[in-house]
């Protein structure tokens, strides 16, 4: 039987791989990746060689059929992506889908956990977090206002990624409809050299990114949450 390693990876700084990770990677037969320099990486810093297959949302079926038929060999297939959690907001998700679909019992699926944004994110905000709404990536145009409405309505903590071209307008969008007893919490860079959290009214969040435009770069978590 042939196995699939869902295995977390770090989000930024190389020495956050579990130690059961760095197993799983060194015991694998192949490893499916998003982006081979990225994983080159990660497992050079280990001294891990292996067969690289690429996976990512646009590399259509002749990768999962790779992917599937190492599987039906029973071989030991290791799944990472860019950072973090596969599944969590990237293409992790599709592979298990296709697997479970196509092989059902002939496979075993295991988790290798590892660090996420979200969780990172929320571990150092200090806002409620017993539980939260967690909506990924925003649309792009279609649905994105009346997001940022339900969000103003929610009265739970609400979790969602944004990138460095949209930061400083999903900022300026919850200054617009945000009520006044909302915490916006802004989490960048997390656990790399830059990394830093902005805390406020939406207003003095937006207005802090629009005075260091030198920090409207890289990786971003944003967090809504009541007071
Ligand atoms: N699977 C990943 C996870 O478990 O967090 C998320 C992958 S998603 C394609 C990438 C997004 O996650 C980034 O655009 C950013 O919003 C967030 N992210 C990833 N690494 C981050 C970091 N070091 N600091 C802040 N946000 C990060």
């Amino acid at each position: 039987m042939g196995t699939l390693s869902i295995v977390g990876t770090p989000i930024g700084n190389l020495g956050d791989i579990t130690l059961r990770a760095l197993e799983t990677l060194r015991e694998a037969d192949v490893i499916a990746c998003e982006d081979t320099r990225v994983t080159s990486r990660l497992l050079a810093r280990y001294d891990i060689q292996k067969p690289l297959l690429i996976f990512h949302a646009r590399s259509g079926k002749l990768a999962s059929d790779r992917i599937l038929t190492a599987l039906a060999e029973g071989k030991r297939v290791a799944l990472v992506t860019d950072a973090g959690t596969p599944g969590i907001s990237d293409p992790g998700n599709e592979l298990v889908k296709i697997v479970r679909e196509r092989l059902g019992e002939d496979v075993r699926i295991e988790a290798i956990p590892g660090p996420s944004a979200v969780a990172a994110a929320l571990s150092i905000a200090g806002v409620h977090s017993d539980a939260f709404t967690f909506l990924g990536f925003l649309p792009h145009k279609k649905g994105r206002q009346t997001l940022f409405k339900e969000i103003a309505e929610s009265e739970r903590t609400v979790v969602f990624y944004e990138s460095p071209h949209r930061i400083e307008k999903a900022l300026a969008s919850l200054a617009e409809v945000l009520p006044e007893d909302r915490i916006v919490t802004v989490a960048r860079e997390l656990t790399k050299i830059h990394e830093s959290l902005v805390q406020g009214q939406a207003k003095e969040v937006a207005e802090y990114f629009s005075k260091h435009t030198e920090e409207v770069r890289g990786e971003f978590v944003v967090i809504v949450s009541p007071c």
